[in-house]
């Protein structure tokens, strides 16, 4: 019997760092399918699940337009590298026998699910996982945003922002050790004390609709199901 949780449809908002694990780069199969067992041991306990996934375990914009690059391109290219993440995690999760969709900012259709809103509220309604792909289609955002945008729009109750670490500190917790982690901590405080918890639109995108950003830490196993059975530590911004 999965363990309960007040939690009905959530985003999940994970970097594309997450799936490469020690490779440095690209795309790390077993990873994959380790985050894919977390998302499926949610979608056992009911909740209707979203995804956003990052590029930069291929391709970043700003890396690309440091190169010399259009930044323009550099970020359509960004867009594209969540296009193969998010095939990954289908593939990854159909194999574990949750029906999933990818959906894209960008028409792709031999690919994947073209965006329209109605049509994913009703694959979530119909309890398949949403990842929706390409960020938002535009460039000069970050896939930060996109997730915040796609979680007001098939109004999620919360942003489940799985990192490394179990939240958000006053410093970083990998280089001090005196670091403190903030149980809660508003938008603003976020914003005013340049807390790298997602980039500043993102936060401002969530405050002006009250969605609040869950923190947790994805390293640890079960993480996920934990912190939406209200297990764990975690920080809430809101
Ligand atoms: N990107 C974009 N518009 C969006 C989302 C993403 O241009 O709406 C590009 C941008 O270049 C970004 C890249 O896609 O650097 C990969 O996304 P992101 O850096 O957010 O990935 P993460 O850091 O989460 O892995």
């Amino acid at each position: 019997q999965p363990p309960k949780t007040t939690f009905r449809r959530v985003m999940l908002k994970i970097s594309g760092e997450a799936l490469m694990g020690d490779q440095g780069f690209g795309l790390h199969p077993p990873t994959v399918q380790r985050i894919a067992e977390e998302v499926k041991s949610v979608h056992d306990m009911g909740v209707e699940i979203c995804m956003v996934i990052g590029g930069g375990n291929i391709f970043r914009g700003l890396q690309g337009s440091a190169q010399g690059m259009e930044r323009t391109t550099a970020d359509y290219m960004g867009m594209l590298a969540t296009v193969m993440n998010a095939l990954a995690m289908q593939g990854a999760l159909e194999a574990l026998g949750v029906h999933t969709r990818v959906i894209s900012a960008i028409p792709m259709d031999q690919v994947c699910e073209p965006y329209i809103r109605r049509r994913a509220v009703r694959h979530l309604e119909k309890k398949r996982v949403c990842i929706f792909a390409a960020g938002t289609g535009n460039p000069y955002f970050t896939t930060d945003t996109a997730a915040t945008l796609r979680a007001n729009e098939m109004a999620c109750e919360a942003i489940f922002k799985g990192t490394k670490v179990d939240g958000v500190y006053d410093k970083d917790p990998k280089k001090f050790d005196d670091a403190t982690r903030y149980d809660t901590i508003t938008y603003d405080d976020v914003l005013q004390q340049h807390l790298g918890v997602m980039d500043a639109s993102a936060i401002a995108l969530a405050r002006d609709n009250n969605l609040p950003i869950i923190v947790f830490s994805l390293d640890e196993p079960g993480g996920f199901r934990g912190i939406l059975a209200g297990e764990g530590t975690y920080t809430k911004v809101h």
